[in-house]
């Protein structure tokens, strides 16, 4: 590709409202604009690098015998009425109505569309398992799109469905999936991990979370130093390290005493000269009944002094309203008769209220916690003497330096960014869809699902938080929107800087490289040239300008060197041939 007939439209200044810098960079090196919130157009040069991306994505699911398709991102309101989403799913699904007031929505995903595919074509057992996928845009009316195309409204995502005549069947296709993740990922270049992830409203079924690492990543994902548990923050379990137990394990007698203004956990634990863990934390929320309305019944949640509640796993909770709501210091006072700073468990059962106390909590012995009478706490509490949970479960939020749930090293939670998602679906589309096939006995069964994404646009933007610089973009080789850059200098003046310009262009290409010759006229400086290819992020670059070829030689950089290399320019077709065969 020649630069002078070509988009290069690279910006200088950071644009202002991008707040990340892969959404700043794509801007700055004309990968993307923005055509209005959460749509973007893909300009040529980004356009390669999201074909070479899907491509890899391609390949790898191709190889896995997966079969693509292409869906229509237009769905009628009907598979999705069968399916419950229609009413289910909040403002995220765009629907609108067409000329003959039918209703019709946006695809924000394709299990309806492919699951009629299925229930239509498949009959037997014989025949699966079939996995079926499309590399498509994808419509998510996102209540805060950003980031460019990291969370964006129209994306792509390649979404793969699997469907089978029995769970074994489904296990063997998850494992085969979750490995061809991982060889996309590879291929990509990318420093990424699989983590256990929420299957949210699905429910307990197996799933797992690519996330490529990065501090700009949206989720916390939690790793242990000495094993290879790695789960999402939202359902990561551990044990707490264990509390510096001044306490000879004796129980005492719980005593009331004045805490004063002390409200805060820290506040009382200075007060009473002892440390958050040895306090136990009660907070409040609204209790739901079994249709999961609120019922105005509150139910309290007891914690470690030191940890925190995990709103993930508590939402699960059932008898608890979702999404989780604190109640409000006017209700406590009605229900509880004190105001927040002095609450705890005693006495809350003869008041009706259900107590859930965290795994943490039971080692607990000889505790503080609020005493319900303002101003006050109790020392000395103890578990069975003073109060008993209704259910011991894990409610807490993992922390750093926990001990992993196998026993096995410390955990650590970083940030990523979550690239792919893959999940047993069960029989949930299925089911509802009435999607049945044969099974070896000729007894009609309903297929249980598999469902797998990844987010190829959100992809390109993962990569360049994890490869830049001061100065741009480092694509690795894979994705790069071109391998090789030739920099043209004072072409104007020469000749024969055109004519070696072009042999190397040549040269290269007949290698198989894909190369942008910058052959722009002299309104485009050579500073501008350099500082283009830096931005843009193209791994080799070799540069021709009257001095160096009247020395003989061609400079050469990678991306990612800082040194340049002088090469002599009879040399230079063994040198094309060493980087690009
Ligand atoms: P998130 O938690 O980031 O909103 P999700 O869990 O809703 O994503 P999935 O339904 O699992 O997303 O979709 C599969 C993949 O599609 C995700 O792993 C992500 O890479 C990508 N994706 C989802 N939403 C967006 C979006 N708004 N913009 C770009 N990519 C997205
Ligand atoms: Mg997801």
């Amino acid at each position: 590709m020649r630069a002078s007939k070509y988009l290069i439209a690279t910006v200088k200044e950071t644009p202002s409202d991008a707040e990340i810098v892969s959404h700043q960079l794509m801007l700055r090196a004309g990968l993307i604009r923005k055509l209005a919130s959460g749509l973007y157009t893909w300009l040529p040069l980004g356009l390669r690098v999201l074909q070479k991306v899907s491509q890899i994505v391609r390949e790898e699911m191709n190889k896995s015998d997966a079969m693509e398709v292409s869906m229509p991102v237009v769905q009628p309101s009907q598979l999705w009425e069968e399916s419950g989403r229609w009413q289910k799913m909040g403002p995220e699904l765009l629907r609108f109505k067409d000329r003959h007031d039918r209703d019709f929505c946006l695809g924000p995903t394709h299990e309806e569309v492919i699951t009629d595919i299925v229930r239509n074509e498949y009959s037997s057992y014989r025949q699966l398992p079939a996995n079926i996928y499309q590399i498509q845009t994808k419509f998510r009316d996102e209540r805060r799109p950003r980031f460019g195309v990291m969370r964006s409204r129209e994306f792509i995502m390649k979404d793969a469905y699997s469907f089978h005549a029995s769970q074994e069947c489904l296990d063997e296709t998850y494992a085969v999936m979750h490995q061809t993740y991982c060889n996309i990922f590879d291929r990509l270049g990318l420093n990424y991990r699989p983590v256990i992830a929420d299957s949210g409203s699905i429910g307990g079924s197996t799933s797992h979370e690519f996330h490529v690492l990065a501090d700009s990543g949206e989720d916390e994902i939690v790793f242990s130093s000495e094993s290879d548990y790695a789960a999402n923050i939202e359902l990561a379990v551990g044990t707490p390290a264990p509390v510096d137990d001044e306490d000879d394990g004796e129980s005492k007698s719980r005593e009331l005493v004045n805490t004063d203004q002390a409200s805060t956990i820290e506040e009382v634990a200075s007060k009473l000269e002892t440390s958050p863990q040895r306090i136990l934390k009660t907070l409040f929320v609204h209790a739901a009944n079994d249709e999961g309305e609120r019922t105005g019944n509150l139910v309290a949640l007891l914690l470690r002094g030191d940890q925190e509640l995990n709103e993930t796993k508590i939402s699960k909770i059932s008898g608890i309203a979702s999404p989780l709501e604190f109640a409000d210091d006017e209700l406590i006072q009605k229900k509880v008769g004190c105001s927040v700073g002095s609450l705890g468990p005693v006495g809350l059962s003869d008041l009706g209220i259900r107590c859930i106390a965290d795994n943490s909590t039971s080692e607990m012995h000889n505790f503080v916690c609020g005493a319900n009478k303002p101003g006050h706490h109790f020392i000395n509490a103890n578990w069975d003497d003073d109060c008993s949970p209704d259910a011991i479960m894990d409610i807490r939020k993992i922390r750093e330096g926990d001990i992993s749930p196998d026993g096995k090293g410390t955990l650590s939670i970083k940030r990523g960014i979550e690239v792919g998602h893959i999940f047993q679906l069960g029989t949930k589309y299925s089911a509802a869809l009435n999607a049945k096939v044969l099974d070896k006995n000729g007894k009609s069964v309903v297929m249980p699902m598999g469902c797998y994404g990844i987010g190829v646009t959100r992809v390109v933007a993962a990569c360049i938080e994890q490869n830049h610089d001061a100065h741009g973009i480092i694509w690795p080789d894979a994705i790069a929107p071109f391998q090789l850059v030739i920099i043209l200098i004072d072409a104007h003046k020469s000749e024969q800087i055109v004519e070696f310009g072009n042999s190397l262009y040549e040269q290269a290409q007949a290698l198989g490289a894909e190369v942008l010759l910058d052959d722009r006229d002299k309104k485009t400086s050579p500073g501008v040239k350099f500082a283009d290819s830096e931005l843009i992020g193209i791994p080799h670059r070799l540069v021709v300008s009257p001095r160096s070829l009247a020395d003989g030689v061609i400079e050469y950089k990678n991306r990612v060197a800082t040194e340049k290399q002088l090469i002599e320019t009879d040399a230079i077709a063994s040198f094309l041939q060493q980087l690009f065969s």
